[in-house]
């Protein structure tokens, strides 16, 4: 078993006490007493609902082969005999252990930040770059004050590249966490309406996210996405942390890692970009203008971490959206099929916008409708009204004629799209589900899409059970 790390080395990154008989070493890390794997060590986390301590002997009965616990926890662990690593504080303790494994790394380190995109575009240099070396990057959205320590303490020592979600709800919530992942590239996907209840203006969170630039190596590079309108307020933040290299990508003719052509077609997608001097074409996997515009993204930070750009770009035409994020299901039904738009992770207006145009862009079978299933965007704050409102637009510009839509706030879309839709509305997610599983018909094709918690997922899970 590969050791991530030495006992020797743990208790000097973290100042920790050994009690018991140590292992030789930990060969991984985990959080959560249900997931313990081999020679791995349990990390008794305080998280908002739970303290990992409660769990402590639970994960030693699941395999933990170390547990690491607070001084003050000590007494209510009572007669425990695991092998234990005794701290004043877990979560530091994990982020010591973090900076001490970017610290012993050689790997390229690519920090990805946005409203949206983050995850997509992190999946993307993760199987792009594994192409060329060894990858290490954030498991899900693990982007906050623990998952991206985690990922960092998780980062094994041969790295050739280290790819990090971070993300934020609130103001000075980046910059410890770029700080700590010292990214040698720091990517900022988008500027758009997400998370808007903590914040006043679009500004505002471009100034937020922005200080992820103050946590670049000297010489580092950040790239910034040159179609955001918010990318002067971006680019002025960079100068004024001190980057030197500053660099664009997207659509813009001004942008050095440019998005030249998107062609959707029926029997999938096409992009041409040019990057480094190269003009690529590339066939995509995943489908989407807004996919193609983040593998711009990826390739121009490929490039500046030194890959290999044909690796990549080989690499990217053969990935497959995510679950929830844009995955094609194509489903028997009544002698013929329908398809199968999964986005339904996550919503807010930039990714509705994308995920309106893929429905335009995607062909229906004979007698198909393109129908689309939304339910409401959450965290918007006072903007809620407005920017569901405000769907009518895309959705009409993109020939959408059928609108089925569940909510509260929903409601506003419902109210704002007039004629040039035929609209049915429920009341939630589980009127929605019973309504889509009696009206699709052979040939509709259906994006599904709301934020998490309004779980339209289960319209998706309903419709891959039935059919
Ligand atoms: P979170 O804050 O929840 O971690 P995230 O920034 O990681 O979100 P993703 O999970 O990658 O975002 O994507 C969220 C949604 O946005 C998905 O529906 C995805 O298809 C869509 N999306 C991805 N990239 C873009 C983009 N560049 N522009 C608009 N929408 C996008
Ligand atoms: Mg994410």
């Amino acid at each position: 078993m590969t050791l991530l790390w030495t006992i020797p080395d743990l208790i000097a990154a973290t100042h920790g006490r050994p009690v018991g008989h140590m292992p030789a070493g930990i060969a991984g890390i985990s959080i959560d007493s249900r997931s313990i794997g081999p020679g791995e060590a349990f990390f008794a986390i305080k998280g908002d609902r739970v303290d990992g301590h409660d769990f402590a002997s639970l994960a030693h009965a699941n395999g933990a082969v170390l547990l690491v616990v607070s001084e003050g926890k000590l007494p209510a662990l009572g007669r425990l005999t695991a092998p234990m690593l005794v701290v004043d504080d877990v979560l530091q303790a994990l982020t010591d252990l973090g900076c001490a494994a970017r610290d012993r790394s050689a790997a390229k380190v690519i920090a990805v930040t946005g409203s949206v995109g983050k995850t997509t575009t992190k999946e993307m240099l993760r199987h792009s770059l594994s192409a060329c070396g060894p990858v290490h990057a954030s498991v899900a959205s693990f982007n906050n004050h623990w998952g991206v320590p985690l990922t960092l303490a998780r980062m094994p020592e041969n790295t050739a590249y280290g790819v990090f979600e971070i993300g934020m709800n609130h103001a000075d919530e980046i910059r410890p966490l770029a700080k700590m992942v010292r990214p040698h590239v720091a990517i900022v996907t988008t500027i758009a309406a997400a998370h808007l209840g903590n914040f006043a203006s679009l500004e505002e969170i471009a100034t937020a996210k922005a200080e992820i630039f103050e946590g670049l190596v000297p010489g580092g590079h950040a790239l910034l996405n040159r179609d955001n309108a918010q990318f002067p307020v971006l680019e002025q933040a960079a100068k004024a942390a001190g980057v030197e290299h500053v660099h664009t990508f997207g659509a813009d003719p001004s942008a050095e890692f440019k998005l030249i052509e998107y062609v959707a077609g029926a029997q999938g997608s096409v992009l041409w970009a040019a990057i480094g001097g190269q003009t690529l074409e590339i066939p995509m996997g995943a489908p989407g203008r807004h996919i193609a515009e983040n593998a711009v993204a990826v390739l121009g930070a490929a490039h500046l971490a030194g890959a290999d750009i044909e690796n990549v770009m080989h690499a990217l035409s053969t990935m497959q959206p995510e679950k929830g994020r844009g995955r094609r299901y194509r489903l028997a039904i009544d002698g013929g099929f329908l398809t199968l738009i999964d986005d339904s992770y996550n919503a807010n207006p930039a990714s509705m916008r994308a995920a309106i145009a893929l429905l335009r862009d995607t062909v229906p079978g004979p007698g198909g409708r393109k129908i689309a299933v939304l339910g409401d965007m959450l965290e918007m704050g006072a903007f809620s009204e407005q920017v569901h409102a405000e769907l009518a637009a895309p959705l009409a510009e993109a020939g959408i004629e059928d609108v089925w839509i569940g909510g509260p706030e929903m409601v506003a879309l419902r109210d704002a799209i007039g004629e040039t839709a035929r609209v049915e509305y429920r009341d939630d997610a589980e009127g929605m589900r019973k309504f889509v599983l009696e009206a699709v018909r052979p040939g509709d094709v259906l994006v599904v899409k709301s934020s998490k918690s309004a779980e339209f997922s289960r319209v998706v899970s309903a419709l891959l059970d039935k059919f």
